[in-house]
């Protein structure tokens, strides 16, 4: 079993070296920086922060802090000038060159992350905030010993934290997972050692996550299951697997990683008012 240890985190001043569109939805960018030899992933949904420019700005405005103690001294800025963090998943960190890549599921102009990522070109600033060592706190797939087999529920943009899990299970584990994107050309590779089932929906084609997974027949033994994407909809496939399927409570990792009509800054705002 894993053990958590304390999980320092620092700031990273990163430049774009590459942005490529992998799919309809999805942005691939390339950064790099000297800084990058420092930091490290769990290498499954390893949540960053990313801090984005607002117009006008050539780099996004930080405190001046290494990120030890960020949360309060980023609080601290003016909103309307400091970085906008928005929360995304390292995709891969890889040496020799040391790169950092992050998959962006674009929405459009509705939201800084999505604007900013449709026009990301090599030279563009950014600022992350991410672990400096490899067992840190901020990632969530954590199946319990003793787990038989697994069930993953995502959306476009838990897809690179999907591709992260997938890749790193032990050869032959079962896993059953269901993955909702925007185009049927939004399905991409998933290479894995696992004995996984990937069943994609097309979002307004097929049955949205929920319906499918109550429609499947699962299999026997003790399951774990990792389920992120929309709010809404990780609640309803949580409530399912919980109350019609029998899962153990502490057996279901579920994570909000967008609201509909909600923008991240109101999210972190109506938590820390709870
Ligand atoms: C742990 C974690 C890991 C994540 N990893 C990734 C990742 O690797 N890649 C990634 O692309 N996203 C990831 N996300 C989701 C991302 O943080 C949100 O989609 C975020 O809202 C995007 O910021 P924005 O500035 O584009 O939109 P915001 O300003 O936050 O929101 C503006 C509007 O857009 C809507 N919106 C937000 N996201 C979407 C969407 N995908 N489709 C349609 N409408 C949307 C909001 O409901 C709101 O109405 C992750 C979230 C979490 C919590």
């Amino acid at each position: 079993m894993s053990t958590v240890t304390a999980s320092p985190f620092r700031f990273f001043d990163l430049v774009v070296a590459a942005a490529e569109r992998l799919s309809p939805t999805m942005i691939r960018v390339v950064f790099a920086g000297p800084a990058l030899a420092r930091m490290e992933s769990a290498g499954r949904d390893q949540r960053i922060k990313l801090f984005f420019p607002h117009p006008g700005q050539d780099a996004p405005v930080m405190p001046n802090d290494d990120g030890t103690n960020w949360y309060p001294a980023w609080q601290a800025l003016d909103p309307e000038v400091r970085g906008i963090m928005r929360t995304y998943t390292t995709r891969s960190l890889t040496r020799d060159p040391d790169r950092l890549v992050v998959d962006f599921a674009v929405h459009g102009e509705g939201g800084p992350g999505s604007r900013w990522a449709l026009r990301a070109a090599p030279g563009d600033r950014l600022c992350v905030l991410a672990p400096v060592v490899a067992e840190n706190v901020a990632y969530d797939f954590r199946p319990p010993a003793g787990t038989d087999w697994m069930l993953v529920t995502a959306d476009e943009t838990a897809l690179p934290a999907v591709a992260g899990i997938l890749a790193a299970l032990p050869v032959g584990v079962p896993v059953r997972a269901w993955i909702e994107v925007a185009y049927a050309g939004d399905r991409l590779a998933l290479p894995t050692p696992a004995d996984a089932h990937v069943t994609w929906l097309v979002r307004g084609t097929d049955a949205p996550v929920p319906e499918a997974v109550a429609a499947a027949e699962l299999p026997g033994g003790t399951p774990y299951a990792w389920v992120a994407g929309e709010s809404a909809t990780v609640k309803a496939v949580r409530r399912h697997l919980v109350r019609e399927r029998g899962f153990d409570r502490g057996a279901v990792t579920f994570t909000g990683y967008w609201r509909r009509g909600t923008t991240e800054d109101q999210l972190l705002a109506s938590a820390e008012n709870a």
